[in-house]
């Protein structure tokens, strides 16, 4: 059986930019090996969850990996919580937490505390609370980041964050999103926490010391994503398939965890442009032996796609390109690369658009595509095709398919 090597792109797609002659970055990159691939190859374009709908990295992923979002997605916290290794329970709340600057007004001045590096400190402080019978457990995340669990009887995940998503716009309060007790009750109890924590961060040393040295403060926690762990089956259950993630940046591992992927570390993996490509496709080929399928997931197109630094994410594209040229001459391998959306430049956002999307084995009807981008990949013979249908393709290439009737 071949080993599937599946390569996420994060936020690859793009739009025409007239600095670089109405050429995508993608179409503008010098990019021989993704091109042989895309040779040897079908292509396509392919909507990750639907036409128009401009998804969060969260469901596009669960939606690459042939996981229905509408059916298996319950929220981001679960996902950035698993991501770093916390221990989550049935009943827990997972939510994602910025460390914040807010003035004395609880306006928001900046929702990363000037990206403050290490939130341990934060952790340390609150991990453990517990407020009306519910308990806050906390462990520091990338940068400015947190996850928190919330932990005890009748809570909810429906209710609302803290997050303005905003700078000078107030703090929200958390609302209950429905009727319920439970709901009620967690919003109370998420309040009476982040009132008491901002108390404590006004008056904690390190902040009285970032003060003196003029930086932003750490003194309000942003909280969001409130989710309940999904019940999802194990993508081994699945697909009867093992797999491996490797991946840098938070999210992504947390969706490997969750996924019942065995997620490994790689040195120099960061989920930044910075990011040592070259080592996380040597880890995938080290593992080819092992397992079955091998998601490799690049997350520094992205980033620069949200910066609007179009020069950067050409770059960013030959440096993949480089990195993944050991997969053109793979033996019994099928390898595909594409994008969880795409993050035009000009937008410095995730948009709808359709991502390209390329599979390359022996067992393909090769196409006459020649260059792996937008507009060449919509011209291929997997044609326009949705995420769904994704995984189904890879599988009956594999031999994998069931038969439909007898
Ligand atoms: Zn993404």
């Amino acid at each position: 059986m071949d080993t599937v090597f599946f390569v996420v792109c994060d936020g690859i797609g793009d739009r025409p930019i007239a600095e670089l002659g109405r050429k995508t970055p993608l179409e503008a990159a010098k990019t021989p090996n993704l091109d042989k691939l895309a040779q040897m190859g079908i292509s396509g374009a392919m909507h990750v969850i639907d036409p128009g709908v401009k998804p969060g990295s969260d469901t596009a992923h669960l939606a690459l990996l042939g996981y229905d979002p509408k059916v298996y997605y319950t929220g981001r916290g679960p996902f950035e919580v698993a991501g770093i290794d916390m221990q989550i329970e049935p009943g827990d709340v997972c939510f994602r937490v910025n460390m914040s600057t807010v003035d004395s007004k609880l306006m928001v001045i900046d929702r990363r505390a000037g990206r403050i590096g290490d939130t341990g400190e934060f952790a340390d402080l609150f991990n453990g609370t517990e407020i009306d019978g519910a308990k806050f457990l906390l462990k520091k995340a990338t940068a400015h980041r947190l996850g928190m669990i919330l932990r005890g009887k009748g809570l909810s995940s429906e209710v609302t964050g803290s997050d303005p998503k905003a700078v000078n716009i107030k703090v929200k309060k958390s609302k209950p999103k429905d009727d319920s007790a439970e709901a009620k009750y967690t919003a109370e109890v998420l309040n009476k926490f982040l009132e008491m924590a901002h108390e404590k961060l006004k008056e904690l040393k390190s902040n009285k010391q970032r003060e003196k040295e003029g930086k932003l403060v750490a003194n309000y926690m942003l909280i969001r994503g409130a989710g309940v762990y999904p019940e999802i089956p194990s993508f081994k259950e699945k697909y009867g398939l093992t797999s491996v993630c490797i991946a840098g940046a938070g999210l992504y591992k947390g969706v490997g965890k969750v996924l019942g992927m065995k997620v490994v570390e790689v040195k120099g993996a960061t989920g930044k442009p910075d990011s040592d490509l070259r080592a996380k496709v040597k880890k995938a080929l080290e593992l080819k032996k092992n397992y079955d399928f091998l998601f490799l997931h690049f997350k520094g197109a992205d980033s620069l796609g949200e910066d609007g630094d179009y020069k950067g994410k050409v770059k960013f594209i030959e440096k993949i390109d480089k990195a993944i040229k050991p997969l053109v001459s793979l033996k019994r391998a099928l390898v595909v690369v594409t994008a969880d959306h795409s993050t035009p430049c000009g937008l410095k956002d995730h948009s709808g658009d359709d991502v390209p999307v390329m599979i390359t084995s022996d067992q393909v009807r090769d196409d006459d595509v020649r260059h792996f981008n937008e507009r060449e990949c919509a011209k291929g013979r997997l044609g326009h095709i949705r995420a769904a249908y994704l995984m189904p393709i890879i599988l009956d290439l594999m031999g994998l398919a069931q038969k439909f009737g007898a």
